[in-house]
């Protein structure tokens, strides 16, 4: 197989994953989310966040993030996004169609984080107007999706606009680990005490097979999940199989080991590449994503040496390179060589 740095979800999951769900497929357990399993699932999240917590747990990230938001906003209000946003950019219009029409708006801000003159211009105009859409719900992505991560201080600044208007804010969590690892500070601390009321808490992406929980912190602000899941069809009649995904990925800290592994490939990535100097880095990667700009004829050569990733999506060179908890070190070590001797080769070629 071609070495990839394609995405952090082209990985399988990891071993004890997919034995606690073996596992969980023996003798019989009550269905619907009746067992004992998802309950120990809600127990260890509310330990690992510090305080009480509903937990919803759904098989996609997407419909851990309309969920969300379709608890949150109502039909006629607008839910502020980054421009650059998964929700806006990559989820088709599941979002309309599950919070019943609400409108995404998207806003700007470097390195893909809201700028909150942005948020708070948007967010105060026209209130109470009949003819506008009104303050439905804040959602920010936590790692980013150009790799960057929103500082405690960030978070909380944009949280404080949300409050000041009245609306709830969610946090997508697709990347939840990598960003935690990359602060270095509590799960309580980058959610619920910097303001924010829900999280995808994704990790599919790191580890296991098909499993996102939505977590709830502000029961007032977050209401009726457990019939909008339903409705929406996330309901899962075997439900211990998530839960058993959930409940490994917890266990033995294998959700920060992972994603700390899929950091260190990337800063080692990171560090290779900025030591040559014909390739830009675009946005600095804080935890395993990173988009940088390639010189010309670089992306198809590493191609054809066998590295798989996107380019051609965004500007001219412009390519992005994730690493996940399966990602090799050998496999890194290698890209970064392939990217050197491509310049050595360049240069020849140019003094011939
Ligand atoms: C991957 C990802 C998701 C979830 O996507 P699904 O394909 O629906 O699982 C959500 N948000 C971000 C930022 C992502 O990168």
């Amino acid at each position: 197989m071609n070495v990839a740095f394609t995405s952090d979800n082209i990985a399988g999951a990891s071993d004890s994953v997919l034995a606690a769900i073996v596992k969980a497929a023996q003798g019989n357990a009550m269905p619907y989310g009746n067992d004992e399993g998802t309950v120990q699932v809600t127990n260890m999240l509310a330990d690992l966040f510090e305080c009480e917590v509903d937990v919803f747990l759904v098989s996609t990230g997407t419909a851990a993030n309309v969920l969300s938001l379709s608890a949150m906003t109502p039909q006629w209000g607008n839910v502020f996004c980054h421009q650059e946003s998964h929700l806006l950019n990559d989820e088709s219009s599941a979002p309309e169609f599950f919070t019943g029409g609400a409108r995404l708006v998207g806003l700007g801000g470097a390195n893909a984080k809201i700028d909150p003159l942005q948020l708070r211009k948007a967010a105060t105009q026209k209130i109470g107007d009949v003819h506008t859409c009104q303050p439905g719900a804040l959602s920010l992505s936590q790692v980013t999706e150009v790799g960057s991560v929103y500082s405690l201080e960030e978070i909380k600044a944009l949280t404080d606009i949300a409050k000041e208007v009245g609306i709830a804010t969610h946090m997508d969590g697709a990347r939840f680990a990598n960003a935690l690892v990359a602060l270095k500070c509590s799960p309580a601390e980058m959610t619920w005490k910097a303001g924010i009321d829900i999280v995808s808490f994704g990790a599919t992406k790191n580890g296991v097979m098909a499993a996102e929980a939505i977590v709830v912190f502000n029961r007032e602000l977050v209401k009726n999940l457990d019939v909008l899941r339903k409705r929406g069809g996330h309901l899962h009649s075997k439900m211990r199989l998530l839960s058993s995904q959930m409940a490994a990925y917890l266990t033995d800290e294998l959700w920060l080991k992972n994603a700390m592994h899929a950091n260190e490939m990337m800063a080692l990535m990171q560090d290779g590449l900025c030591g040559i100097p014909e390739i830009k880095i675009n946005t600095p990667a804080q935890a395993n994503m990173l988009f940088c700009t390639l010189p010309d004829g670089m992306e198809d050569y590493l191609k054809s040496k066998g590295f798989a990733f996107y380019g051609g999506r965004w500007e001219s060179g412009v390519v992005r390179l994730v690493t996940s908890f399966r990602t090799l070190k050998e496999d890194v070590e290698a890209f970064v060589e392939s990217a050197r001797r491509f310049n050595t080769l360049a240069a020849k070629q140019s003094r011939i």
